[in-house]
């Protein structure tokens, strides 16, 4: 299956970290260095899926992710991440 870019999503940054669940940081483990990890923790989304703001490395983790170019998330938009969607 293949997927096609949806939505086009600008990275926000800011000074104060988000804080990442456990489970997000341990699945990027080994994917991406501790460094780009810790810079990436003072991005964000907008998410189009979700209508909330998603820490960028939530959304980096998330199914709908196909890549980042140019401070601009490739989204499908077919799911967001879990914690952020209403049941
Ligand atoms: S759906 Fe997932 S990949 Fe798309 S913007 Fe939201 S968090 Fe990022």
């Amino acid at each position: 299956m293949t997927n096609q870019t949806k939505y086009f999503v600008k990275i926000i940054g800011r000074e104060k970290a988000f804080s990442i669940p456990k489970e997000v940081t341990a699945s990027l483990k080994g994917v991406v260095s501790g460094k780009m990890v810790s810079r990436m923790k003072h991005e964000s989304v907008q998410c189009p899926v979700v209508e909330s703001e998603v820490p960028f490395l939530e959304c980096f983790a998330c199914e709908s992710f196909m890549g980042r170019v140019k401070g601009e998330v490739h989204c499908a938009g077919l799911k967001g991440p879990s914690r952020f969607s209403t049941p």
